[in-house]
């Protein structure tokens, strides 16, 4: 058997990799003989099957098997430093030339008449057919041809050849002695071939049902880790002593008071939280719920208790203007409870927030709202117990721990619109809690949602202004990629102008996006709700939760630019007063997948069902964007596609870590091995 230290050998060792080769390598990432087997295929190319040359058809990669009818001729093409090298060959179909550039090794290699494979580009041109720059073998060899590629990916100046021949050697080199890292009844239970096979087929396989062996057990092993990693992170957490809030008092206590009645759902997460603030683990719980389910008031009546059991509470929003927006809804609520809110936020003076900083550290504010203002050294506690964050996208993890370290263990309660599959947000969020509000309140006007494309332009336009003729308001939404800014810039500044100058000359229209000063952007905001502005253009920053009841109409350009996700947080600024709200999506294109994600959208207003079609339509690579969610960074596995594997594995790992928490037993030895390890194998 192989022992780790071996794998551990440095990459150099490998047969076949010079002085310049691991400098090639290390760039790669590749520094050790384990990186260097565990440097996964990006793809695979067919090379399995033959065509005959008259069946070739233009701008396809294939296969052809034939008889060289010429030697390797040397043309000098009119631009310079560019040397031609033209071979013709033949089956009993047809004649193809083959052409290579700047290759003068080429022209000793081929002998006339005899057999050979080329795999590459076909071009065909008035009947001439060619092959541009093949990779080929001497019929009956198969080291390029002839069966299944792994194609890696590479940096520039080493060779997808090359890399396979090293790869090709590390694994001899190993000789099928590496030892296995998964318990024999993980695998026996779910049918995973072992691990090298795995390692060996996943580059090397003979067809795509040994690579899809290998595939499937090195992907079961990667998201077995990441599950079992974070749950026992989540387990290490509860351990730690959290403050026991009183029992006292109830939260059901002032719920006959609020100006609603709580709907099912929020009724079964507000006992979670009030089981959850009263047991002394620390909390951390992600509050889930679609825009306008009234995640708000859940964090209200937790704050009451927090307050009332005599802590600080302090709830942390993304933009000034939604901390704003809480004050008011916590002190609608809270105020004749003798609690005090305050609003701490980037504009706030200078001498109100020295007032506000004493006051929070002698305890005389009970609940302190703002921005990531909050996060400042300088805001401290007299005793904060427990803590709302809001929107959490828009916050890390890091910043979430400073605001924690400002009390002793506070219960922290976060909250997101986006709604997300459960099953990713048990690998987002796999350190918290989640609890779902699944419900809208019942009182909620539908909104109407249609798809149309540019031909219905005019109609709409005068359907805009009808509404605001009755005294509605309109979004009207563009594609401005924030990174993207300068591309398309012009497009959304004359699409502006159009609106503004042209369609809605006699209207109020304004535009916001987001690189203005957040003051500008508070200021027309402040202008929309007040009714100031008609019609506001906008980028992606109305994403996030201005509530302006009297805005029924969201227009959103290009919407097949957008995710399905994205969308849906867009809809949810309109349908938010006592008016039936319409949502326009304009689209361009034509494909089945533009259409089949307008129709999700036409469909269903559900945003956990929509999250789920997104992941299906996307893929979970497009659907989080960037790395900003923290989502992990697999070597194999992928979200989309293997969402069945990482159901299964999340059922498999709660069930291993609730039986053995601490992988003490003899049979999951190898799984803490594993855990302890950064990288698999
Ligand atoms: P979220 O934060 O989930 O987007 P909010 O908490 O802002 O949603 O709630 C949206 C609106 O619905 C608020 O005006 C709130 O007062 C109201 N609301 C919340 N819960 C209910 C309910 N059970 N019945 C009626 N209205 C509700
Ligand atoms: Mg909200």
């Amino acid at each position: 058997m192989i022992k780790l230290q071996e794998l551990e050998k440095d990459v150099k060792y490998v047969k076949g990799v010079g002085p310049n080769r691991v400098q090639l390598l290390n760039k790669l990432g590749i520094y050790t003989l384990k990186d260097l087997i565990t440097y996964y295929p990006r793809e695979y190319e067919d090379r399995g099957k033959t065509i005959k040359i008259y069946k070739l058809e233009d701008e396809t990669e294939s296969l052809i098997e034939a008889i060289t009818i010429s030697n390797v001729i040397e043309i000098h093409t009119k631009k310079r430093n560019m040397t031609m090298y033209k071979l013709t060959v033949k089956d009993d179909t047809g004649i193809c030339n083959i052409i290579w550039y700047n290759k003068s090794y080429l022209k000793t290699i081929f002998k006339i008449g005899h057999r050979y494979n080329f795999y590459g580009k076909v071009k065909i041109k008035n009947g001439n057919i060619e092959m541009i720059e093949p990779t080929f073998d001497i019929n009956g060899q198969n080291n390029n041809t002839g069966k299944i590629i792994p194609l890696y990916p590479l940096t520039w100046n080493l060779s997808q050849n090359t890399i396979r021949k090293i790869i090709k050697n590390g694994l001899d080199s190993i000789e099928d002695k590496l030892i296995e890292t998964l318990p024999d009844y993980i695998l026996k239970e779910n049918n995973l071939c072992d691990i090298n096979y795995a390692i060996k087929k996943i580059h090397f396989p003979e067809d795509f049902n040994e690579f899809k062996i290998a595939r499937n057990r090195l992907v079961f092993e990667e998201l077995l880790k990441m599950q079992l990693l974070l749950l026992s992170l989540k387990s290490n957490a509860t351990e730690i002593n959290g403050i026991q809030f009183s029992n006292k008092i109830k939260i059901n206590d002032i719920v006959d008071k609020l100006p609603f009645k709580l709907t099912n759902a929020q009724n079964r997460v507000l006992k979670e939280i009030e089981q959850n603030m009263e047991s002394t683990k620390t909390m951390n719980r992600l509050l889930q719920g679609d825009v306008g389910s009234g995640k708000t008031i859940v964090s209200i009546l937790a704050a009451y208790k927090a307050v009332k059991t005599g802590y600080q509470v302090a709830v942390m929003a993304p933009t000034s203007i939604l901390a704003t927006q809480h004050l008011e809804s916590f002190e609608n609520i809270l105020s004749e409870y003798g609690i005090r809110c305050k609003l701490l936020i980037g504009n706030t003076t200078a001498k109100n927030k020295q007032i506000i900083l004493d006051e929070l550290k002698e305890g005389k504010i009970d609940i302190i709202i703002g921005t990531h203002t909050l996060i400042e050294e300088k805001v401290q506690f007299k005793n904060l117990g427990f803590i709302v964050t809001d929107e959490q996208h828009r916050f890390g993890v890091k910043q979430r721990n400073i605001l924690s370290e400002k009390g002793n263990n506070p219960d922290v309660l976060v909250m997101s619109a986006t709604p997300i599959p459960r099953t990713l947000a048990l690998i987002l969020y796999g350190d918290l809690d989640i609890s779902i509000i699944d419900e809208l309140p019942p009182n909620r006007k539908k909104i109407e949602t249609y798809a149309v494309t540019k031909q219905l332009e005019d109609r709409i336009n005068i359907f805009i202004k009808k509404h605001i003729d009755e005294g509605r308001q309109a979004y009207i939404v563009c594609p401005l990629v924030e990174e993207n800014e300068d591309i398309k810039a012009e497009a959304v500044m004359s699409i502006i102008d159009k609106y503004k100058n042209d369609i809605f000359k006699d209207y109020k229209v304004e535009y916001i996006y987001g690189k203005m000063k957040q003051k500008e952007k508070d200021g027309i905001m402040e202008n929309f709700k007040n009714g100031k502005i008609d019609i506001l253009i906008s980028t992606t920053v109305i994403e996030v939760g201005v509530n302006v009841p009297n805005a029924s109409i969201m227009v959103i350009e290009s919407a097949q630019r957008f995710g399905l996700a994205t969308l849906h947080q867009l809809r949810g600024r309109v349908g938010r007063g006592e008016y039936k709200s319409y949502c326009i999506l304009k689209y361009e294109g034509n494909s089945e997948l533009i259409r089949k994600r307008m129709k999700v959208m036409t469909s269903t207003t559900d945003g956990f069902l929509i999250s789920e079609k997104d992941l299906e339509l996307r893929g979970a690579g497009d659907f989080f964007g960037t790395k900003q969610h923290g989502l992990p960074d697999f070597k194999i596995a992928n979200l989309f596609e293997d969402i069945t594997i990482l159901k299964k594995v999340q059922a498999i790992a709660t069930k291993i870590i609730n039986e053995d928490k601490f992988l003490e037993e003899e049979k999951n030895e190898k799984l803490k091995k594993m855990c302890e390890q950064k990288i698999l194998l």
